[in-house]
């Protein structure tokens, strides 16, 4: 079964948690109607998922689900 844990993408961080670095990181824009409350966030980020998680760009890294 393909899952963000066993994808050659997936960057585990901690308790099932991991980073997608399927693509480069990227910042928030501020929120349109609350930007003097949310500041805009510039720095980059790579989206957060929990290894049972997928998307159709899934690559197989060759290993099972830890
Ligand atoms: S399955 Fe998709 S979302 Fe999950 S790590 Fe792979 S590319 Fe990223």
């Amino acid at each position: 079964m393909k899952t963000c844990g066993n994808c050659k993408f997936w960057e585990p961080i901690r308790n099932g948690n991991g980073e997608c670095r399927r693509r480069s990181p990227t910042s928030q824009p501020p929120d349109r109607h609350d930007s003097e409350s949310a500041p805009a966030d510039l720095a980059g980020h790579w989206p957060q998922t929990t290894q049972g998680k997928w998307c159709g760009e899934h690559s197989w890294n060759g290993e099972d689900n830890p």
